[in-house]
């Protein structure tokens, strides 16, 4: 049995592709993941109030929003199964694909909606203050009532870490950026941003080493890189921008991926290297990191995909994307 589109992973990127595939009568197979790459439904099921989704005035929660996207794709005949894809052949086709619980299939079509993990620092005591205080997007919590007119701390020096810096002013009263050189890598003019703006204050040669609290987050410990001397600051809020690590482990030597390991695709399209697959949401996308745009290139993906399925194109090896 040769399934016509297997989809890898379940976050907004995930769903929508099943949903539009599964409207154009593909019946497409989701491997919604189990323990891979963080939890089923994606990153946003560690979120709580998603205020920026459009269609929700009121914001919605993450894992509400995560539960209504996949019983969209159940209504439009998607077949969810809730396990991992453990190994990938992309050298043969129909591509084939097996999972955890040793499932073994084949697939006409494919799009990898595996997404991207953001870095924690696993300090001691983050647990129990995650989501309580510690949050790794800024632009999905910032505007929580725990963080208004607060002290923020936001680890990092690159280009995530300036931007969140510079969104949370929107809310904190200070923020305060950690940064563990003397230097930042992030773009140029928004380093001048940074630099200039009145609510952030830069810690060089700062790392924080531990956190603590009551019900929520009170204060973080940071340990000087340089002279090793540890100072307590007192914080609503602690913000890690310290990269994400997109979830490509299974493709690597199968799929062409940048120097990050994100998978590379084509144009305006969502196109891998390999015709009959694509690749949408995070796991393709180091720059937006949306709910909304993982969404947006879910749907790409799906009628690229339909598109390439309905035509000649496996026949004549045309490439995935589609034209005008
Ligand atoms: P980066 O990898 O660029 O930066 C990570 C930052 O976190 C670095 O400053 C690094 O420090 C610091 N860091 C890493 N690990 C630790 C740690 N354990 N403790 C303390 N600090 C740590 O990640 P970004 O998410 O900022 O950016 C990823 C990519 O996405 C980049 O290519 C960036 O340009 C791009 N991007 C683009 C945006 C845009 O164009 N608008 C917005 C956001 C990201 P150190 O420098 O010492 O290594």
């Amino acid at each position: 049995m040769v399934e016509n589109l297997v989809i890898i992973g379940s976050g907004p990127a995930g769903y929508t592709a099943a949903i539009y595939a599964g409207r154009a009568q593909l019946k497409p197979l989701v491997f919604e993941g189990f323990s891979a790459g963080g939890i089923p439904g994606g990153q946003l099921m560690t979120t709580t109030e998603v205020e920026n989704y459009p269609g929700f005035p009121e914001g919605v929660h993450g894992p509400k929003l995560m539960q209504q996207m996949r019983q969209q794709a159940l209504r439009w005949g998607a077949v969810l199964i809730a396990d991992d894809a453990i190994a990938v052949d992309f050298t043969q086709y129909p591509f084939a694909i097996a999972s955890a619980d040793l499932l073994e299939v084949k697939a006409r079509a494919m799009i990898i909606c595996t997404g991207a993990t953001a870095k924690r620092l696993h300090l001691p005591g983050e647990e129990k203050f995650w989501n309580n205080g510690i949050s790794a997007c800024a632009i999905c919590d910032g505007a929580n009532p725990l963080f208004e007119n607060a002290d923020i701390a936001v680890v990092g020096g690159g280009d995530s870490a300036v931007e969140e810096a510079l969104y949370l002013t929107k809310y904190a009263r200070r923020v305060h950026l950690l940064v563990r050189s003397d230097h930042l890598r992030a773009d140029k003019t928004m380093q001048e941003r940074v630099f200039h703006h009145t609510q952030i204050h830069i810690h060089w040669h700062s790392s924080p080493i531990n956190v603590d609290g009551d019900e929520v987050l009170r204060s973080v410990q940071i340990r000087d890189t340089q002279t090793g001397a540890v100072s307590d600051l007192t914080v609503g809020g602690l913000f890690y921008a310290i990269g994400h690590t997109p979830n490509t482990q299974l493709f690597q030597d199968q799929l062409e991926l940048d120097e990050a390991g994100y998978i590379k695709t084509q144009g305006k399209s969502t196109a891998t290297n390999i015709p009959g697959i694509w690749a949408a949401g995070d796991v393709q996308d180091c720059v937006y990191r949306q709910a909304i745009t993982a969404a947006g290139t879910g749907c790409m993906a799906a009628l690229e995909a339909e598109r390439w399925l309905s035509t000649d194109a496996i026949a004549s090896g045309e490439g995935n994307a589609i034209a005008c």
